[in-house]
């Protein structure tokens, strides 16, 4: 994805700050071109990093929708629905860590590349590796 398709999606995707209720460890839910995001959510994200947390978070969200992070995102979600045991799709399921530290590490990607300070402590489920 090049820096002119991401500006791009960027511009086509709407941001909604809601107060809805959404499933454990989510704290919103990307459809894509709408990002829904609970504005507890940003608060946090506000008080992690301040102005660069924020930053993270429109990036995490960002780098969701990008080729990379589905392709990826496609393959956890199969290993998911293949492996029950390993519990409900949320913050406690290896495959749902897996996708969001696959989010940070695009989001900490793409930060690097625009230049954009990012917060130096981990972000929530940290990025992928050890
Ligand atoms: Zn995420």
């Amino acid at each position: 994805m090049t820096g002119a398709e991401f500006k791009a999606a960027w511009q086509r995707t709407v941001w909604v700050v809601t107060e809805n209720t959404y499933p454990p460890g989510h704290g919103g839910l990307n459809f894509g071109s709408t990002v829904e995001v609970r504005f507890s959510t940003f608060s946090a994200y506000a008080a992690w990093g301040g102005a660069a947390g924020l930053t993270f978070l429109l990036l995490h969200e960002m780098a969701h929708n990008t080729p990379y992070a589905q392709s990826a995102y496609a393959n956890l979600w199969q290993g998911y629905l293949q492996n029950p045991a390993s519990g409900v799709w949320g913050p406690s399921n290896q495959y749902f860590v897996s996708n969001e530290q696959n989010a940070n590490e695009v989001a900490r990607t793409i930060a690097g590349a625009f230049g954009w300070i990012i917060p130096s402590t981990l972000p929530t489920h940290g990025y992928p590796g050890p």
